[in-house]
């Protein structure tokens, strides 16, 4: 494990007892983590100031601009607008978003289902090095509009690890990611399901799936990778955020990521991080029921569907040298 100074682990712990009384008092029904309430009713989009000016109604959209991380982004007052893209993801590699697991070392594959018959049917790919090391076990688009997550995910199927067990769920809620929406069926939030039930609804039944496959995998480390595109106040406040309910266990990856996007090591821009996951969520379930640490990735779906897939897999590549399984 690398040493950390210090004092970069006393004001971080400073920051972090921070962030957790602030969000703690709050709560946000669409988001992973307790964030900021949207607290004013989505606005009304205001008129451009000078409508007869010819020039700016060729961009007239009726939508509001607003930079975020250096990108000109497009929102309603409440959402950001996805930039539209149209991808064959079950066609595409690691190489047509960038450079990611070129390395390749020697592997087993194999898969099993989970739900198998049932409407939210989906499958986990387990990667098998013959070298001793961790088990990771990546949950990848519990929520099937946040595309990145997923197409991430799907990705993952195909990388290779030096040592250790990966274990890829993608996407997690197939059903959902077929009709691109947040829910698993009707408003059934997956990410307020778990630890699940056997006998309960849609959602409740596909997290028991999941979670149980995870109790039973006992991995070292779970990545919950998801998408946030609420905005408030000309800013999205959970994209581009790690997300943790607990940092027993895995302190120094933390911290190593949140300062390996600060310094531009990885992502395109700079990563912050609340927390605690919401009940019911992966992260904060599989974290204080099975006591394993859980990094939850939000990529913000105002900004290019590439840029998204490419910060999602940069995390995940650094997590996995971090455990040296690369
Ligand atoms: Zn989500």
């Amino acid at each position: 494990m690398r040493k950390i100074p210090v004092i970069f682990l006393i004001l971080f712990s400073i920051l972090i007892i921070t962030a957790c009384k602030k969000t703690e008092k709050e709560t946000a029904p669409q988001s992973e983590a307790s964030a900021p309430v949207v607290e004013t009713a989505p606005a009304v989009v205001a008129p451009a100031e000078d409508s007869d000016a010819p020039d700016k109604e060729a961009e007239d959209d009726g939508y509001q601009r607003v930079v975020v991380a250096g990108t000109e982004v497009r929102w309603d007052g409440y959402r950001a607008i996805e930039p539209e893209s149209d991808l064959d993801i079950m066609n595409m590699t690691f190489a047509d978003f960038g450079s990611f697991f070129a390395e390749q070392y020697p592997v087993s594959r194999s898969t099993y289902k989970l739900m198998e018959g049932e409407i939210s049917e989906t499958e986990v790919t387990h990667i098998h090095s013959e070298n001793p090391g961790p088990a990771i076990y990546i949950v990848g688009g519990v929520h099937g509009d946040e595309r990145a997550a997923w197409y991430s995910a799907l990705l993952m199927r195909e990388a290779t690890i030096s040592c250790g067990d990966l274990y890829v769920l993608a996407p997690a809620n197939a059903n959902g990611a077929r009709n691109k929406t947040r829910y698993v069926t009707g408003h059934l939030d997956l990410n307020r399901s778990f630890p699940g039930n056997p006998d309960g609804d849609d959602a409740e039944q596909l997290a028991f799936a999941i979670y149980q496959d995870i109790r039973g995998k006992k991995p070292d480390f779970v990545f919950d990778l998801h998408e946030a595109i609420l905005m408030n106040e000309s800013r999205d406040f959970l994209g581009s955020t790690y997300i943790f309910t607990e940092l027993d266990g895995m302190e120094d990856l933390f911290f190593d990521l949140l300062v390996a996007t600060e310094e531009g090591t990885i992502c395109h821009n700079e990563f912050g991080f609340t927390g605690p996951g919401p009940a019911g969520s992966v992260n904060a379930e599989v974290t204080r029921h099975l006591h394993i640490p859980v990094i939850t990735v939000e990529t913000f779906r105002g900004f290019d569907i590439y840029r998204r897939v490419y910060d999602q897999l940069d995390t995940i590549q650094f997590t996995l040298a971090f455990y040296g399984m690369r």
